[in-house]
């Protein structure tokens, strides 16, 4: 099968299905084999790999991805897709294409049903409309996950790898960082994809934690503390905890569990490591 890296042969793909590009499915596919070979690299993968690919558009990845690992499975929820996707990947026995919803789809049910429940490997070139709900699902739902490479717009690669204090930190910092250690593999500019997006994007892998970093009595609540603590992120972190909708502590027992934690009344959210929400989210276990 011609390789699709190459823009003509996308291009004789697109021509041949007269393919329409749909932009409310964020579809801007990759046409440069360099990037795909740093995102295979960088993925680590091995033929003893199961790896799960998110919109495998019209396979570019996925015969690469499909060339190095064990098994690859492919979710993609454009309709118009799936006959492209048994053309370019009829060749390759070890693909399996679903046509669905990423959003929608038990990932743990098929990391069970292709991967006997071992870690499987995300790699992905994903829809930036829904690139927040992708990641934080997989973690949440602690699906068995060893790694996600995936290309993300420019900000959201900065965002994920902040360190406290900077102006990209936040409540996507700090989640993505409870659950993996993140890597910035490679910018890459418009000109790799077609059409070309708005945006600057970037390939970030993520690997798993096999343990968290930070020890916490109540998961939920850390996340609910970090949540109030950038929706206002401007004002003093005991105005976004007391104004949380989704808290219900008293300034006295905010102040109580500041104590414990050793923090200044004055601290902003936006300073706080990670470490710190862990502190604090314990203090009013504690409390
Ligand atoms: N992997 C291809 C490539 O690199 O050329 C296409 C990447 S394109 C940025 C994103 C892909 O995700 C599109 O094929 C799009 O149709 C698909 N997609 C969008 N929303 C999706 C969803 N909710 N579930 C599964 N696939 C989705």
């Amino acid at each position: 099968m011609a390789n699709l890296g190459q823009p003509k042969n996308t291009i004789e793909i697109i021509q041949k299905y007269q393919f329409v590009f749909s932009k409310k499915y964020g579809q801007n596919f990759l046409i440069d084999t360099h990037v795909l070979d740093k995102i295979i690299a960088a993925a680590s993968i091995t033929d003893q790999d199961c790896v799960l690919e998110i919109g495998p558009g019209i396979g570019t990845m996925t015969q690469c991805l499909a060339e190095h690992a064990k098994t690859v499975i492919a979710v993609e929820i454009d309709r118009a897709l799936i006959p492209i996707l048994e053309d370019t990947l009829g060749g390759y026995p070890n693909v399996t294409v679903i046509h669905g919803d990423i959003l929608k789809t038990d990932v743990c049910a098929l990391t069970k049903q292709y991967n006997a429940g071992n870690p499987i490997k995300v790699v992905a070139n994903l829809p930036y409309y829904i690139t927040t709900p992708i990641i934080m699902g997989l973690f949440d739902n602690h699906v068995p996950l060893e790694s996600l490479t995936v290309m993300v717009q420019k900000e959201v690669a900065n965002r994920m790898q902040a360190a406290p204090g900077t102006k990209d930190y936040g409540a996507l910092s700090l989640a993505v960082q409870y659950y993996a250690t993140p890597y910035l593999v490679a910018n890459v500019p418009p000109n790799c994809f077609m059409p070309r997006p708005r945006v600057g994007s970037a390939v970030i892998r993520l690997t798993r934690h096999t343990e968290p970093p930070v020890q916490v009595a109540d998961e939920k609540l850390l996340f609910q503390l970090i949540r109030a603590s950038f929706h206002e992120r401007r004002k003093l972190l005991s105005n976004g905890l007391y104004n949380s909708p989704e808290l219900s502590f008293t300034k006295e027992e905010i102040l109580q569990a500041y104590n414990i934690a050793g923090l200044p009344e004055k601290v902003r959210g936006e300073t706080l490591s990670l470490e710190q929400f862990a502190a604090l989210s314990n203090a009013f276990v504690l409390n």
